[in-house]
């Protein structure tokens, strides 16, 4: 295995990711830590990025580091394009221009039906989980596009493939995140830059606690996937850091779904 690994690296066939500027949007927990553990494991200086965590990204940063990697942390509201622009300034000061950009940070928002819920938190849905990638995407095309390199992966979601009744703006944000890709992909071919995106299912971590941690939504959850488990943050991270790396060189435009068969419609299993 080791000598067949050694041939790998030999063939030029690795997840290095040495000296690339990765940031990580929403990296103090759930699947952004995980993808930030990844990248710094890989060898990229990670700006790991926080909205109200300070605490939890510091600690991170500290792990990565006493792990022999480099790291350092950055607030600001995805929302906000004076935050975005002041992050983005920030980490060229300190780590350099941004290499790898992972747009993650997200919210599902309030559980409303169409008509009962309030649009100022539709529109907060849409602020953080769609504009934001596009301010962040904004600022990272400007320090790719010259340099001829560099890759986005923005973290959709399964419900940018399937309904979920009472959160239509999380829906509607991850399907327009998919095309955002697309769109994108097609705009940065010629300079280099590839931009995917990660559909993950359903991931273990506090943004679906509720559904985890109560056994009778945690078994209805489960039969919604082919595979028999929920995913784990760490899923993700190997994606990411896969899709990050140059053996993804010839991908874009695409969404790599992770999500344990979520896709494959499970319950046709037992008859349609
Ligand atoms: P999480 O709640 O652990 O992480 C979300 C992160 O986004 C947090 O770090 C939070 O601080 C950050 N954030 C929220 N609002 C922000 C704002 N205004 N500005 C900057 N950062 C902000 O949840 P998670 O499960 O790790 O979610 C990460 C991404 O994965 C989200 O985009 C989510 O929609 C997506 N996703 C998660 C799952 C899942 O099952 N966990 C499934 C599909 C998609």
């Amino acid at each position: 295995m080791a000598e067949n690994g050694m041939n790998l690296r030999q063939a030029g066939i690795s997840l290095d990711l040495s000296g690339k500027v990765a940031l990580v949007t929403g990296s103090s927990s759930g699947l952004g830590m995980s993808i930030a553990r990844y990248f710094a494991k890989a060898g990229a200086k990670v700006a790991v990025h926080y909205h109200s965590e300070k605490d939890q990204a510091e600690q991170l940063v500290r792990e990565i580091i006493s792990n022999g990697g480099v790291a350092s942390a950055f607030g600001g509201d995805v929302s906000s394009l004076s935050d975005v622009e002041s992050i983005f300034r920030q980490i060229d000061q300190k780590l350099g221009p941004v290499d790898v950009l992972v747009n993650n940070a997200g919210i599902d928002g309030k559980r409303a039906l169409c008509g009962e819920d309030n649009p100022e938190d539709w529109q907060k849905v849409i602020a953080i989980n769609l504009v934001g990638p596009y301010y962040c995407s904004r600022e990272a095309v400007k320090r790719m596009k010259s340099r001829r390199s560099g890759v986005i992966i923005n973290i959709t979601s399964v419900h940018e493939f399937i309904p979920w009744a009472g959160y239509s703006a999380y829906g509607s944000a991850k399907a327009g995140l998919s095309m955002f890709t697309k769109t994108l992909a097609q705009e940065l071919a010629e300079f280099g830059v590839r931009v995917v995106a990660i559909a993950p299912g359903a991931i273990k971590t506090p943004i679906n606690r509720d559904v985890w941690s109560n056994p009778e939504s945690l078994k209805d959850l489960l039969d919604k996937i082919a595979m028999p488990r929920l995913g784990e943050p760490e899923d993700i991270g190997k994606a990411a850091v896969f899709l990050a790396s140059d053996l993804a060189s010839y991908i874009t435009g695409v969404t790599i779904s992770v999500d344990g068969g979520m896709l494959i419609y499970p319950a046709f299993k037992h008859g349609g």
